[in-house]
Protein backbone atom coordinates (compact mmCIF):
# COMPACT_ATOMS: atom_id res chain seq x y z
CA UNK A 1 0.00 0.00 0.00
CA UNK A 2 1.32 3.67 -0.68
CA UNK A 3 1.47 5.38 2.07
CA UNK A 4 -0.16 9.21 1.98
CA UNK A 5 3.01 11.96 1.75
CA UNK A 6 2.30 14.65 4.82
CA UNK A 7 2.96 17.66 3.34
CA UNK A 8 4.85 19.98 5.21
CA UNK A 9 6.82 23.55 5.18
CA UNK A 10 10.26 23.57 5.41
CA UNK A 11 12.65 26.20 5.79
CA UNK A 12 16.60 26.46 5.73
CA UNK A 13 17.37 29.51 7.63
CA UNK A 14 20.53 31.23 8.21
CA UNK A 15 23.29 30.97 10.09
CA UNK A 16 24.29 27.11 10.37
CA UNK A 17 20.66 26.30 9.61
CA UNK A 18 20.87 25.46 5.84
CA UNK A 19 23.47 22.83 7.05
CA UNK A 20 21.57 21.59 9.54
CA UNK A 21 18.34 21.39 7.75
CA UNK A 22 20.08 19.14 5.13
CA UNK A 23 21.58 16.66 7.33
CA UNK A 24 17.85 16.27 9.08
CA UNK A 25 16.15 16.21 5.82
CA UNK A 26 18.55 13.35 4.57
CA UNK A 27 17.99 11.50 7.59
CA UNK A 28 14.24 11.72 7.79
CA UNK A 29 14.60 10.78 3.95
CA UNK A 30 16.92 7.40 4.40
CA UNK A 31 14.47 6.72 7.39
CA UNK A 32 11.29 6.55 5.14
CA UNK A 33 9.25 9.21 6.34
CA UNK A 34 6.38 10.25 4.35
CA UNK A 35 6.51 13.74 3.62
CA UNK A 36 6.15 16.52 1.07
CA UNK A 37 8.35 19.32 1.30
CA UNK A 38 6.92 22.38 0.45
CA UNK A 39 10.16 24.89 0.85
CA UNK A 40 9.88 28.26 1.91
CA UNK A 41 12.28 31.52 2.17
CA UNK A 42 12.19 33.33 5.37
CA UNK A 43 14.95 35.60 7.51
CA UNK A 44 17.88 37.34 6.02
CA UNK A 45 17.27 37.69 2.67
CA UNK A 46 13.66 38.97 3.32
CA UNK A 47 15.10 41.29 5.77
CA UNK A 48 17.17 42.53 3.51
CA UNK A 49 14.76 43.55 1.01
CA UNK A 50 13.89 45.98 3.71
CA UNK A 51 10.34 43.55 4.76
CA UNK A 52 10.47 44.59 8.49
CA UNK A 53 8.94 41.35 9.43
CA UNK A 54 11.78 38.87 7.51
CA UNK A 55 8.74 37.07 5.59
CA UNK A 56 6.87 37.61 2.37
CA UNK A 57 2.84 38.20 2.65
CA UNK A 58 2.60 35.36 0.66
CA UNK A 59 4.18 32.63 2.54
CA UNK A 60 1.51 33.06 5.38
CA UNK A 61 -0.55 31.40 2.35
CA UNK A 62 1.63 28.00 2.59
CA UNK A 63 2.03 28.19 6.44
CA UNK A 64 -1.58 28.62 6.58
CA UNK A 65 -2.32 25.71 4.02
CA UNK A 66 -0.06 23.32 5.39
CA UNK A 67 -0.29 23.59 8.92
CA UNK A 68 2.90 21.83 9.87
CA UNK A 69 6.80 23.62 9.98
CA UNK A 70 9.89 22.45 10.30
CA UNK A 71 12.03 25.52 10.59
CA UNK A 72 15.81 25.90 10.80
CA UNK A 73 17.31 28.69 13.22
CA UNK A 74 16.84 32.18 11.59
CA UNK A 75 18.96 35.27 12.13
CA UNK A 76 17.37 38.78 13.89
CA UNK A 77 18.62 41.68 12.43
CA UNK A 78 20.51 43.69 14.97
CA UNK A 79 19.31 47.42 15.25
CA UNK A 80 15.74 49.02 15.44
CA UNK A 81 12.80 48.63 13.14
CA UNK A 82 13.37 44.73 12.67
CA UNK A 83 10.72 41.92 14.50
CA UNK A 84 12.13 38.40 15.44
CA UNK A 85 10.72 36.45 12.78
CA UNK A 86 10.23 33.61 15.93
CA UNK A 87 7.98 35.32 17.82
CA UNK A 88 5.91 36.46 14.66
CA UNK A 89 5.47 33.12 13.73
CA UNK A 90 4.48 31.99 17.03
CA UNK A 91 1.97 34.86 17.77
CA UNK A 92 0.75 34.85 14.22
CA UNK A 93 0.03 31.57 14.14
CA UNK A 94 -1.41 30.97 17.61
CA UNK A 95 1.87 28.62 18.59
CA UNK A 96 0.75 29.14 22.37
CA UNK A 97 2.86 26.20 23.39
CA UNK A 98 6.32 25.86 23.28
CA UNK A 99 7.57 22.32 24.58
CA UNK A 100 11.58 21.70 25.34
CA UNK A 101 12.26 18.64 26.81
CA UNK A 102 16.01 18.25 28.24
CA UNK A 103 17.12 14.92 28.50
CA UNK A 104 20.83 14.02 29.89
CA UNK A 105 22.57 11.25 27.63
CA UNK A 106 24.76 9.92 30.75
CA UNK A 107 27.42 8.01 30.51
CA UNK A 108 27.68 8.96 26.65
CA UNK A 109 27.75 12.43 27.00
CA UNK A 110 29.79 14.20 30.20
CA UNK A 111 27.04 16.50 32.27
CA UNK A 112 27.19 16.93 35.93
CA UNK A 113 23.87 15.96 35.92
CA UNK A 114 23.35 12.21 34.52
CA UNK A 115 19.76 11.82 35.65
CA UNK A 116 18.10 14.63 34.28
CA UNK A 117 14.93 14.18 32.38
CA UNK A 118 12.73 17.14 32.38
CA UNK A 119 10.17 19.26 29.76
CA UNK A 120 9.92 23.07 30.05
CA UNK A 121 6.48 23.83 28.85
CA UNK A 122 7.13 27.71 27.81
CA UNK A 123 4.16 30.34 27.16
CA UNK A 124 4.52 31.54 23.55
CA UNK A 125 2.77 34.75 22.81
CA UNK A 126 2.47 37.21 25.97
CA UNK A 127 4.68 38.13 28.42
CA UNK A 128 7.69 40.63 27.48
CA UNK A 129 7.45 38.89 24.06
CA UNK A 130 4.13 41.00 22.66
CA UNK A 131 6.79 43.45 21.96
CA UNK A 132 5.25 46.32 23.01
CA UNK A 133 7.61 48.81 23.87
CA UNK A 134 7.99 52.65 24.14
CA UNK A 135 10.68 55.22 24.59
CA UNK A 136 8.58 57.29 27.21
CA UNK A 137 10.48 59.57 27.84
CA UNK A 138 14.24 61.31 27.10
CA UNK A 139 15.59 58.91 29.91
CA UNK A 140 13.12 55.95 30.46
CA UNK A 141 11.98 53.23 27.60
CA UNK A 142 9.33 50.88 29.03
CA UNK A 143 8.19 47.69 27.67
CA UNK A 144 4.96 45.69 28.84
CA UNK A 145 4.38 42.83 30.20
CA UNK A 146 1.18 41.34 29.14
CA UNK A 147 -0.04 37.73 31.18
CA UNK A 148 -3.92 37.27 30.50
CA UNK A 149 -6.02 35.04 32.26
CA UNK A 150 -7.18 32.69 28.89
CA UNK A 151 -3.21 33.00 27.79
CA UNK A 152 -2.12 31.46 31.36
CA UNK A 153 -4.89 28.62 31.47
CA UNK A 154 -4.20 27.28 27.91
CA UNK A 155 -0.43 26.48 28.18
CA UNK A 156 -0.85 25.38 32.42
CA UNK A 157 -3.68 23.24 31.33
CA UNK A 158 -1.40 22.23 28.22
CA UNK A 159 1.53 20.83 30.56
CA UNK A 160 -0.63 18.78 32.83
CA UNK A 161 -2.41 17.36 30.11
CA UNK A 162 1.07 16.97 28.43
CA UNK A 163 1.96 15.48 31.97
CA UNK A 164 -0.90 13.23 31.90
CA UNK A 165 -0.11 11.93 28.52
CA UNK A 166 3.68 11.30 29.17
CA UNK A 167 3.30 9.52 32.58
CA UNK A 168 4.82 12.63 34.17
CA UNK A 169 4.16 12.85 38.01
CA UNK A 170 5.05 16.07 38.67
CA UNK A 171 3.97 20.09 37.38
CA UNK A 172 5.81 22.81 38.64
CA UNK A 173 5.29 26.14 37.98
CA UNK A 174 8.16 29.10 38.08
CA UNK A 175 7.26 32.68 38.97
CA UNK A 176 7.74 36.10 40.46
CA UNK A 177 4.56 36.82 42.11
CA UNK A 178 6.33 37.98 45.26
CA UNK A 179 6.99 41.23 43.00
CA UNK A 180 5.18 41.29 40.16
CA UNK A 181 1.92 40.63 41.99
CA UNK A 182 -0.82 40.96 39.04
CA UNK A 183 0.71 39.91 35.56
CA UNK A 184 3.07 36.62 37.25
CA UNK A 185 0.18 36.51 40.45
CA UNK A 186 -2.48 36.01 37.78
CA UNK A 187 -0.16 32.90 36.14
CA UNK A 188 -0.01 31.69 39.79
CA UNK A 189 -3.38 31.67 40.44
CA UNK A 190 -4.44 30.32 37.28
CA UNK A 191 -1.92 27.71 38.04
CA UNK A 192 -3.55 26.58 41.13
CA UNK A 193 -7.16 26.82 39.39
CA UNK A 194 -6.02 24.25 37.00
CA UNK A 195 -3.83 21.82 38.93
CA UNK A 196 -6.77 21.01 41.59
CA UNK A 197 -8.17 19.44 38.68
CA UNK A 198 -5.26 17.25 38.31
CA UNK A 199 -5.58 15.49 41.75
CA UNK A 200 -3.02 12.44 40.12
CA UNK A 201 -0.53 15.10 39.34
CA UNK A 202 1.43 16.80 42.06
CA UNK A 203 1.86 20.41 41.54
CA UNK A 204 4.27 22.84 43.19
CA UNK A 205 5.63 26.13 42.74
CA UNK A 206 8.88 28.06 42.67
CA UNK A 207 9.55 31.92 42.88
CA UNK A 208 11.72 31.94 39.85
CA UNK A 209 14.90 33.52 41.13
CA UNK A 210 15.58 29.91 43.61
CA UNK A 211 13.60 27.77 41.00
CA UNK A 212 16.05 28.82 38.33
CA UNK A 213 19.01 28.39 41.01
CA UNK A 214 17.57 24.57 41.97
CA UNK A 215 16.94 23.84 38.16
CA UNK A 216 20.81 24.36 37.53
CA UNK A 217 21.82 22.44 40.91
CA UNK A 218 19.20 19.48 40.68
CA UNK A 219 17.84 19.55 37.51
CA UNK A 220 16.66 15.67 38.65
CA UNK A 221 13.80 16.85 40.81
CA UNK A 222 11.61 18.36 38.51
CA UNK A 223 9.41 16.58 35.35
CA UNK A 224 7.31 19.25 33.95
CA UNK A 225 8.10 22.90 34.05
CA UNK A 226 5.91 25.43 32.79
CA UNK A 227 7.04 28.98 32.48
CA UNK A 228 6.28 32.63 31.54
CA UNK A 229 7.83 32.93 28.12
CA UNK A 230 10.48 35.12 29.56
CA UNK A 231 11.55 32.66 32.32
CA UNK A 232 10.89 29.95 29.74
CA UNK A 233 13.22 30.90 26.98
CA UNK A 234 16.02 31.83 29.37
CA UNK A 235 15.53 28.08 31.38
CA UNK A 236 15.29 26.37 28.76
CA UNK A 237 18.35 27.48 27.32
CA UNK A 238 19.95 27.00 30.88
CA UNK A 239 18.57 23.40 30.81
CA UNK A 240 19.76 21.95 27.70
CA UNK A 241 22.89 23.22 28.10
CA UNK A 242 23.41 21.74 30.96
CA UNK A 243 21.84 18.51 29.86
CA UNK A 244 24.90 18.03 27.54
CA UNK A 245 24.88 20.66 24.96
CA UNK A 246 22.43 23.46 23.46
CA UNK A 247 22.73 21.79 20.25
CA UNK A 248 20.97 19.08 21.81
CA UNK A 249 17.63 20.45 22.44
CA UNK A 250 14.35 20.48 19.72
CA UNK A 251 11.43 22.26 20.27
CA UNK A 252 7.46 22.07 19.22
CA UNK A 253 5.75 25.37 19.21
CA UNK A 254 2.06 23.96 18.96
CA UNK A 255 -1.50 25.97 18.46
CA UNK A 256 -4.77 25.10 17.12
CA UNK A 257 -4.44 26.15 14.05
CA UNK A 258 -1.10 24.44 13.35
CA UNK A 259 2.61 23.89 14.73
CA UNK A 260 6.15 24.68 14.29
CA UNK A 261 8.93 22.34 15.17
CA UNK A 262 12.78 23.76 16.10
CA UNK A 263 16.00 23.22 17.61
CA UNK A 264 16.30 25.40 20.76
CA UNK A 265 19.58 26.99 19.71
CA UNK A 266 19.76 30.13 17.20
CA UNK A 267 21.04 30.38 13.95
CA UNK A 268 25.08 30.45 15.14
CA UNK A 269 26.36 32.60 12.96
CA UNK A 270 30.03 32.20 13.66
CA UNK A 271 29.99 28.36 13.15
CA UNK A 272 27.98 29.11 9.92
CA UNK A 273 29.17 27.69 6.61
CA UNK A 274 31.78 25.11 8.31
CA UNK A 275 30.18 21.73 8.78
CA UNK A 276 30.70 21.45 12.67
CA UNK A 277 27.08 22.43 14.08
CA UNK A 278 25.11 19.65 15.73
CA UNK A 279 21.91 18.80 13.86
CA UNK A 280 20.90 16.79 16.39
CA UNK A 281 18.39 20.06 17.83
CA UNK A 282 16.43 20.16 14.96
CA UNK A 283 16.84 16.26 14.29
CA UNK A 284 14.83 15.60 17.46
CA UNK A 285 11.94 18.91 16.91
CA UNK A 286 11.59 16.92 13.39
CA UNK A 287 10.94 13.68 15.76
CA UNK A 288 8.43 15.28 17.54
CA UNK A 289 7.10 16.75 13.60
CA UNK A 290 7.00 13.15 12.81
CA UNK A 291 4.83 12.13 16.10
CA UNK A 292 2.73 15.05 15.96
CA UNK A 293 1.36 13.85 12.43
CA UNK A 294 1.10 10.12 13.30
CA UNK A 295 4.49 8.74 11.96
CA UNK A 296 5.97 7.82 15.40
CA UNK A 297 7.01 4.32 13.59
CA UNK A 298 9.84 6.34 11.47
CA UNK A 299 10.50 8.85 14.89
CA UNK A 300 11.41 5.58 16.74
CA UNK A 301 13.56 4.31 14.09
CA UNK A 302 15.06 7.59 13.78
CA UNK A 303 15.53 8.25 17.51
CA UNK A 304 16.92 4.94 18.24
CA UNK A 305 19.68 5.27 15.72
CA UNK A 306 20.87 8.76 16.97
CA UNK A 307 21.11 7.47 20.25
CA UNK A 308 23.00 4.57 18.88
CA UNK A 309 25.34 7.12 17.09
CA UNK A 310 25.82 8.83 20.25
CA UNK A 311 27.10 5.47 22.08
CA UNK A 312 29.10 4.67 19.48
CA UNK A 313 31.38 7.79 20.29
CA UNK A 314 30.38 9.60 16.64
CA UNK A 315 30.12 13.86 18.54
CA UNK A 316 30.04 16.86 16.81
CA UNK A 317 32.55 19.66 18.73
CA UNK A 318 30.06 20.38 20.96
CA UNK A 319 29.95 17.07 22.76
CA UNK A 320 32.94 15.97 21.49
CA UNK A 321 35.41 14.71 24.49
CA UNK A 322 38.71 13.55 24.05
CA UNK A 323 38.60 10.64 26.71
CA UNK A 324 35.15 9.35 25.61
CA UNK A 325 34.50 9.98 21.84
CA UNK A 326 35.65 7.71 19.04
CA UNK A 327 35.77 10.69 16.24
CA UNK A 328 35.00 14.19 15.91
CA UNK A 329 32.54 14.39 13.05
CA UNK A 330 30.80 17.51 11.18
CA UNK A 331 27.59 17.74 10.19
CA UNK A 332 27.37 15.99 7.47
CA UNK A 333 29.23 12.74 8.52
CA UNK A 334 26.89 12.86 11.76
CA UNK A 335 24.01 12.37 9.46
CA UNK A 336 25.41 9.65 7.79
CA UNK A 337 26.51 8.10 10.85
CA UNK A 338 23.02 8.37 12.05
CA UNK A 339 21.54 6.93 8.36
CA UNK A 340 23.85 3.77 9.02
CA UNK A 341 22.79 3.24 12.47
CA UNK A 342 18.78 3.30 11.08
CA UNK A 343 17.39 -0.20 12.43
CA UNK A 344 19.47 -0.24 15.38
CA UNK A 345 18.85 0.06 19.19
CA UNK A 346 21.63 1.79 21.93
CA UNK A 347 22.56 -0.48 24.72
CA UNK A 348 23.92 1.58 26.74
CA UNK A 349 21.01 4.28 26.57
CA UNK A 350 17.38 3.72 27.23
CA UNK A 351 16.18 2.52 23.71
CA UNK A 352 12.97 4.94 23.21
CA UNK A 353 9.71 3.64 22.17
CA UNK A 354 6.95 5.73 20.56
CA UNK A 355 3.26 5.38 20.62
CA UNK A 356 1.72 4.12 17.86
CA UNK A 357 -0.11 6.62 15.81
CA UNK A 358 1.48 9.73 17.50
CA UNK A 359 0.13 11.78 20.01
CA UNK A 360 -2.96 14.14 19.24
CA UNK A 361 -3.12 17.91 20.13
CA UNK A 362 -4.83 18.43 23.11
CA UNK A 363 -7.48 21.55 22.56
CA UNK A 364 -7.23 23.97 25.21
CA UNK A 365 -10.12 24.26 27.66
CA UNK A 366 -11.34 27.74 28.32
CA UNK A 367 -13.20 28.52 31.54
CA UNK A 368 -15.20 31.70 31.17
CA UNK A 369 -13.67 34.82 32.44
CA UNK A 370 -14.84 35.30 36.28
CA UNK A 371 -17.74 38.22 36.51
CA UNK A 372 -17.10 40.93 39.17
CA UNK A 373 -18.01 44.49 40.11
CA UNK A 374 -15.65 46.43 37.81
CA UNK A 375 -15.27 49.99 39.32
CA UNK A 376 -13.55 52.76 37.67
CA UNK A 377 -11.74 54.80 41.02
CA UNK A 378 -8.92 57.02 38.96
CA UNK A 379 -6.06 57.31 36.84
CA UNK A 380 -2.45 57.38 36.84
CA UNK A 381 -1.00 59.93 34.61
CA UNK A 382 2.33 59.72 33.43
CA UNK A 383 4.16 63.01 32.59
CA UNK A 384 7.39 64.12 31.27
CA UNK A 385 9.04 66.65 33.51
CA UNK A 386 13.24 67.42 34.49
CA UNK A 387 13.32 66.85 37.89
CA UNK A 388 13.13 67.88 40.60
CA UNK A 389 9.73 67.67 41.93
CA UNK A 390 9.56 71.32 42.80
CA UNK A 391 9.23 72.16 39.07
CA UNK A 392 6.16 70.90 38.15
CA UNK A 393 4.34 69.58 41.69
CA UNK A 394 3.20 73.03 42.45
CA UNK A 395 0.62 73.40 39.08
CA UNK A 396 -0.06 69.86 39.24
CA UNK A 397 -1.53 70.08 42.59
CA UNK A 398 -3.51 72.66 42.04
CA UNK A 399 -6.06 70.35 39.42
CA UNK A 400 -9.02 68.35 40.23
CA UNK A 401 -11.93 67.25 38.22
CA UNK A 402 -14.98 65.73 40.00
CA UNK A 403 -14.32 64.19 42.56
CA UNK A 404 -10.64 63.38 41.58
CA UNK A 405 -7.42 64.66 43.28
CA UNK A 406 -3.80 64.41 43.03
CA UNK A 407 -2.91 61.43 45.61
CA UNK A 408 -0.07 60.64 45.28
CA UNK A 409 3.39 60.51 42.16
CA UNK A 410 6.09 58.41 42.06
CA UNK A 411 9.45 58.11 40.12
CA UNK A 412 10.42 54.69 38.71
CA UNK A 413 7.55 53.28 41.11
CA UNK A 414 9.03 55.15 44.57
CA UNK A 415 7.02 57.46 46.18
CA UNK A 416 7.76 61.09 46.40
CA UNK A 417 5.17 62.79 46.84
CA UNK A 418 3.21 62.97 49.78
CA UNK A 419 6.42 62.31 52.38
CA UNK A 420 9.26 61.42 49.37
CA UNK A 421 12.76 60.93 51.06
CA UNK A 422 15.70 63.20 49.37
CA UNK A 423 17.70 60.52 48.39
CA UNK A 424 15.38 59.37 46.16
CA UNK A 425 16.74 59.20 42.58
CA UNK A 426 13.96 60.57 40.43
CA UNK A 427 14.22 60.74 36.14
CA UNK A 428 12.24 62.59 33.85
CA UNK A 429 9.02 60.39 34.17
CA UNK A 430 6.58 60.51 36.85
CA UNK A 431 3.70 59.14 37.55
CA UNK A 432 0.41 61.25 38.61
CA UNK A 433 -1.68 59.30 41.00
CA UNK A 434 -5.51 60.83 40.65
CA UNK A 435 -8.14 59.34 43.21
CA UNK A 436 -11.07 60.64 45.20
CA UNK A 437 -10.68 61.12 48.55
CA UNK A 438 -12.29 58.55 49.99
CA UNK A 439 -10.58 55.27 49.49
CA UNK A 440 -11.64 53.46 46.00
CA UNK A 441 -14.61 55.89 45.29
CA UNK A 442 -15.99 55.62 41.75
CA UNK A 443 -15.47 58.11 39.55
CA UNK A 444 -16.29 59.77 35.77
CA UNK A 445 -14.46 59.03 33.13
CA UNK A 446 -15.05 62.68 31.81
CA UNK A 447 -13.08 63.92 35.10
CA UNK A 448 -10.30 61.55 34.23
CA UNK A 449 -10.23 63.62 30.44
CA UNK A 450 -11.00 66.82 32.35
CA UNK A 451 -7.61 65.89 33.98
CA UNK A 452 -5.68 65.38 31.29
CA UNK A 453 -6.73 68.51 29.28
CA UNK A 454 -5.77 70.38 32.15
CA UNK A 455 -2.22 68.92 32.84
CA UNK A 456 -1.77 69.61 28.66
CA UNK A 457 -2.40 73.16 29.23
CA UNK A 458 -0.44 74.07 31.62
CA UNK A 459 2.24 72.99 28.85
CA UNK A 460 3.00 69.23 30.40
CA UNK A 461 3.50 66.74 28.64
CA UNK A 462 1.05 63.86 29.45
CA UNK A 463 2.94 60.38 28.07
CA UNK A 464 0.10 58.00 28.50
CA UNK A 465 -3.25 57.53 30.90
CA UNK A 466 -3.72 54.29 33.12
CA UNK A 467 -7.10 53.97 34.33
CA UNK A 468 -7.67 52.22 37.68
CA UNK A 469 -10.35 49.82 38.59
CA UNK A 470 -11.18 48.26 41.53
CA UNK A 471 -12.40 44.09 40.58
CA UNK A 472 -14.81 43.03 43.57
CA UNK A 473 -13.43 45.99 45.42
CA UNK A 474 -10.36 44.92 44.90
CA UNK A 475 -7.89 46.91 43.27
CA UNK A 476 -6.43 45.87 40.27
CA UNK A 477 -3.43 48.27 39.96
CA UNK A 478 -0.24 48.32 42.05
P1 LIG B 1 22.96 30.62 19.23
O1 LIG B 1 22.13 29.59 19.92
O2 LIG B 1 22.76 30.79 17.79
O3 LIG B 1 24.49 30.24 19.43
C1 LIG B 1 25.22 30.40 20.63
C2 LIG B 1 26.39 29.44 20.65
O4 LIG B 1 25.90 28.14 20.97
C3 LIG B 1 27.11 29.26 19.33
O5 LIG B 1 28.12 30.20 19.13
C4 LIG B 1 27.67 27.87 19.46
O6 LIG B 1 28.85 27.90 20.22
C5 LIG B 1 26.60 27.15 20.25
N1 LIG B 1 25.64 26.43 19.37
C6 LIG B 1 24.38 26.80 19.06
N2 LIG B 1 23.82 25.89 18.27
C7 LIG B 1 24.74 24.94 18.06
C8 LIG B 1 24.76 23.72 17.31
N3 LIG B 1 23.70 23.29 16.62
N4 LIG B 1 25.89 22.98 17.32
C9 LIG B 1 26.94 23.37 18.02
N5 LIG B 1 27.01 24.50 18.74
C10 LIG B 1 25.91 25.28 18.77
O7 LIG B 1 22.75 32.00 20.00
P2 LIG B 1 23.14 33.48 19.57
O8 LIG B 1 24.53 33.51 19.04
O9 LIG B 1 22.78 34.29 20.74
O10 LIG B 1 22.11 33.87 18.42
C11 LIG B 1 22.45 33.93 17.04
C12 LIG B 1 21.24 34.36 16.24
O11 LIG B 1 20.23 33.38 16.31
C13 LIG B 1 20.62 35.70 16.68
O12 LIG B 1 20.30 36.46 15.55
C14 LIG B 1 19.34 35.27 17.39
O13 LIG B 1 18.33 36.24 17.30
C15 LIG B 1 18.99 34.02 16.60
N6 LIG B 1 18.14 33.05 17.33
C16 LIG B 1 17.21 32.41 16.59
C17 LIG B 1 16.41 31.44 17.19
C18 LIG B 1 15.40 30.72 16.34
O14 LIG B 1 15.44 30.83 15.12
N7 LIG B 1 14.48 30.01 16.94
C19 LIG B 1 16.57 31.15 18.55
C20 LIG B 1 17.56 31.82 19.27
C21 LIG B 1 18.35 32.77 18.65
Amino acid sequence: MVQHKTPIVVAKGDGIGPEIMKATLTILQEAGSHLEIHEIEIGEKIYSRSTSTGIDPKTWDLLRAYKVFLKAPITTPQGGGFKSLNVTIRTTMGLYANIRPCISYFPVIDTKHPDMDLVVIRENEEDLYTGIEYMATFDVAESIKLISRPGSEKIIRYAFEYAKKHGRKKVTVFSKDNILKLSDGLFHKVFDQVAAEYPDIINEHWIVDIGAAKLADTPELFEVIVMPNLYGDILSDVAAQISGSVGLGGSANIGEHGAMFEAIHGSAPRKAGQNVANPSGLLLASLMMLEYIGQSDVAEKIHNAWLTTLEQGIHTYDIYQEKKSKAKVGTYEFAKAVVKNLGKKPSILQPVRYEPGGKAFIPPKISPSPTCVKVLVGCDIYIFAKPPLTHFLAKIERITGGNLHLTMITNRGVRVWPEGQPETFCVDEWRCRFTAKEVNRAVGQDHILQIQKMIASMGIDVVKMIALFTFDGSPGFS
